[in-house]
């Protein structure tokens, strides 16, 4: 998923890129850090008012927190027409310690027909958009038990898919229905039952799909079989075998044809399928030529595509795009950039299909490793937004790849804290995490000084926390362990405030003092300058330092891969 809006805040991009452009050449100078620049980057309160409703839905409520998501099995009609969909999800879990209450969310219009357990019926009492089943069978301590939910209705039409989810009804270029399911913002549970919270992710899952026999549906994970029935309609099976989040669960219907290809990766033989409009096939051909360049970067930055066992899929979808594990949603139009757009104003942005190169990089960070919470959200944002350098650095080279990491840092706002509230579904997060979380990536790989290291760091991360949900903590620690450096202040000061940490210096008598600014008090971090012509690495504290250059003049240069300001002023 892509930023809600493309802003380009031009004012840091300038103070941080632009000035480090140009050596500064001084005399004996004072730095000086304008008032404008503070309260630019001055705190802002994420201050919010939550709901009940807002807490059932983002927390760990005691009637989740007994019980371990196991299989779903999702059997669904569509019925375009009416613009419904009706069915039944099997819920099977294990029982961690015993309950006998369970919460599943649905949400108003849809509406819960029934609730069997064992073929017995279940009373359930409905709190909003979650029901509390009453189990009458004693659930016991690691047994394997289901529910099975009836349901059905006229799922809300999503508002602004990918942004919000629901049912998106179209018509294609042809005039032939075409039809998709978002599942991101409001949740999974706008049209389906499920446990949405992202934290337990079901260990396998099964989709059948009733539609018109003259569509196609497609789901995640790979076509099991197709069934024809007698009143023109068909059911397509499809089965994902590795965990998946609420999220990435989703149905596209259209008059679609399928094409394929197998891709030889680091784990062997991947699947490749595409499925596209009919009309499309010739253009999608070409364009999709972009899938084998995608994951030969992705598997060098960040290992194997984590998910082989249920192929990689490209489907055409009437919105942007979006990320939905081994079934990536594609609505860019064939064409690269972001609709044409370059995300970096940097000229690489155009070399690529950003829905492409972004969507599948979630496969590494969203799907493989999803975060429990989405106050941590800037967790599957950051890194794949930071994967689109590393696209443009493994084909184009370490230039292009910086050029592109420093130009995405013009759309920085500074606007909230990269980490949001938990326990309350908080979707009021920072479009930071698209341009910040990136930067501070970028940032941290300068800091490590190894490009060796950093790509095991990036590769042990899907390792280490393969198909699962992760805190942002878990993410933190990791990486200060394996680059053996102590990260604590770094993560406090561009992950917990919006405070940026200035460079702050003058010279005087042969001496460069220098310290950072606008930081926690706490702050370290190591900085790289050219001085006097010299490349150095220097290591501002927030109180002064003190070092001798030798020199009567001054000529200093912050590294362009650090998103430091770095003021100055000719008056004495
Ligand atoms: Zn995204």
């Amino acid at each position: 998923m892509y930023i809600r809006g493309i802003q380009l805040l031009v004012t840091i991009y300038l103070c941080c890129g632009a000035f480090n452009e140009q050596p500064i050449k001084l005399k004996s100078m004072r730095v000086f850090i304008t008032s404008f620049l503070i309260s630019m980057v001055g705190l802002v309160s994420n201050g919010q008012d939550y709901s009940r409703q807002d807490s059932l839905r983002g927390t760990i409520t005691p009637e989740r927190e007994w019980w371990d998501l196991s299989y779903y099995h999702l059997n669904i009609a569509v019925d375009i027409d009416n613009q419904s969909v009706q069915g039944s999800n099997t819920i099977r879990y294990k029982v961690l310690e015993p309950s006998q209450i369970l919460q599943v969310d649905l949400q108003p219009p849809m509406e819960i027909f029934k609730i069997t357990q064992d073929g017995k019926e279940l009373e359930y009492k409905q709190e909003r958009n979650a029901y509390f089943v009453e189990l009458k069978k004693p659930q016991i301590t690691d047994a394997y038990n289901e529910i099975i939910v009836q349901y059905g209705g006229k799922p809300r039409i999503a508002p602004r898919p990918p942004w919000d989810s629901g049912i998106v009804w179209k018509k294609d270029s042809m005039g032939k229905d075409f039809v998709s399911s978002i599942s991101w913002g409001a949740g999974s549970s706008q049209w389906w039952p499920c446990k949405d919270h992202m934290y337990d992710e079901v260990d396998s899952l099964k989709f059948s799909i009733n539609v018109r026999d003259d569509l196609m549906a497609v789901a995640n994970g790979r076509l099991l079989s197709i069934d024809k029935k007698n009143n023109k309609t068909k059911t397509y099976h499809w089965s994902v075998s590795n965990p998946i989040n609420n999220y990435g669960v989703n149905f596209n219907i259209g008059n679609y044809v399928h094409f394929s290809e197998v891709y030889e990766g680091e784990k062997g033989s991947l699947d490749c399928d595409y499925y596209v409009l009919k009309q499309n096939r010739k253009k999608a051909k070409k364009h999709f030529k972009q899938v084998p360049m995608m994951l030969e970067a992705f598997e060098y930055w960040f290992g194997p595509y984590p998910f082989y066992e249920d192929s990689y899929k490209l489907v055409e979808v009437p919105y942007i795009g979006m990320e939905h594990q081994s079934a990536t949603a594609y609505g860019n139009g064939y064409q690269n950039g972001y609709l044409g757009s370059d995300m970096s104003n940097t000229g690489w942005g155009n070399k690529f299909d950003y829905i492409i190169i972004h969507e599948s990089g979630h496969e590494w960070f969203a799907c493989n490793i999803t975060f429990k919470d989405v106050a941590d959200i800037w967790i599957h944002e950051s890194f794949t937004t930071y994967s689109e350098g590393l696209y443009v650095e493994y084909h184009y080279g370490k230039e292009a790849g910086d050029d592109y990491q420093i130009g995405v840092r013009g759309n920085i706002k500074n606007d909230r804290t990269m980490i949001g509230n938990y326990g309350v579904n908080d979707l009021n997060y920072t479009d930071d995490i698209y341009s910040k979380g990136p930067t501070i990536l970028h940032m941290l790989r300068q800091i490590v000084n190894n490009d060796e290291k950093w790509r095991e760091v990036l590769r042990g991360l899907g390792n280490e926390f393969y198909h699962q949900t992760v805190t942002t903590e878990q993410i933190e620690n990791y990486i200060s362990k394996e680059t053996e450096l102590d990260l604590s202040s770094f993560w406090n000061q561009y992950l917990r405030t919006t405070q940026i940490p200035v460079f702050e210096y003058y010279f005087a008598n042969g001496k460069l003092s220098y310290k950072w600014t606008n930081a926690i008090e706490e702050f370290i971090m190591p900085l790289k300058i050219t001085l006097n012509g010299k490349g150095e690495w220097i290591y501002p504290k927030t109180n002064w330092q003190e070092m001798d250059t030798n020199s009567e003049e001054l000529t200093l240069k912050v590294d362009r891969n650090f998103y430091v300001p770095s003021f100055f002023s000719n008056s004495n």
